[in-house]
């Protein structure tokens, strides 16, 4: 019998002991292309001693497996395997602090690099990525379509119950409280401060000209859908109140 065809083991990598569906070498491939293609790669990294002073300086290394040292050894030894399997939790451990920047002696970025693995993982949809940042779903509709990020609103008992018995205060008479605050843009209870029509629209079309509405699109279709609708309303009024300016300085 003719063994002509190149090898399983080439084409699909995995744990032959283990549950995990094998992954496809293309797909490995095309994930670390997409790391290393990125500008900033050869800027974060430089080489590595494998000498560990980053992990002995990362917060997160002190309460979850996960190592800088480790990640940077993927990257820089090639190891597409290695790449894929951190993208699945450890990635996310990382706090982008970049303690471990200010200490290298290479003058590496692992936070840096870490940063571009978790965009390709959001890139390429992956269900890490989905599950890490689903929580954060609020927040990122609150900030993209107010300019906001936390609104005294949010603030509710089913989403803090980690706040013990000191949840029983987020029940106060919010707006009440808000008025007792002396600025005028935080009578508000919606967003915390004001942010004006044009900024808002303006933060927005940054957010989409540089490809974070893409990325969001990929990680939750409907949080985009309804994003979009709010801020296409937005730019409907905006455009009215030019139009309407418009007229005014004509007469
Ligand atoms: S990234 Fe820098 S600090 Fe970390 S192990 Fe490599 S050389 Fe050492
Ligand atoms: S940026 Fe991430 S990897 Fe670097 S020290 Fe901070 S938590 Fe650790």
């Amino acid at each position: 019998m003719s063994h002509s065809h190149s090898s399983r083991v080439q084409k699909h990598i995995g744990d032959p002991i283990s549950e995990k569906p094998a992954v496809d070498q293309e797909f490995l491939e095309e994930i670390f292309n997409d790391i290393q293609s990125d500008f900033r790669f050869d800027h974060e990294l430089n080489g590595c001693l494998n000498c560990g002073i980053c992990t002995a300086t990362c917060p997160a290394a002190h309460y979850y497996d996960f190592s800088p040292r480790e990640m940077v050894q993927l990257l820089w030894t090639e190891n597409l395997e290695g790449i894929y399997d951190a993208m699945q939790e450890k990635i996310w451990a990382c706090a982008q602090c970049y303690t471990c920047a200010a200490r290298c002696p290479f003058k590496n970025s692992p936070g840096g690099l870490i940063m571009l693995m978790r965009e390709t993982a959001i890139k390429h949809g992956m269900e890490s990525a989905k599950s890490v940042l689903r929580p954060f779903s609020r927040v990122m509709l609150k900030l993209i379509s107010t300019g906001n990020q936390l609104a005294p609103d949010m603030i509710t008992p089913d989403h803090f119950p980690d706040w013990g018995p000191n949840i029983s205060k987020v029940d106060a008479p919010l707006k009440l409280l808000r008025k007792a605050i002396p600025m005028a843009t935080l009578n508000t209870t919606a967003t915390a401060w004001e942010v004006n029509l044009k900024t808002s629209i303006e933060l927005y079309t940054i957010w989409e000209e540089t490809g974070v509405l893409d990325q969001l699109e990929t990680i939750d279709e409907n949080l985009f859908d309804v994003i979009v609708d709010i801020m296409d309303e937005k730019r409907e009024d905006l455009e009215d109140w030019e139009d309407e300016q418009e007229d005014e300085n004509d007469e």
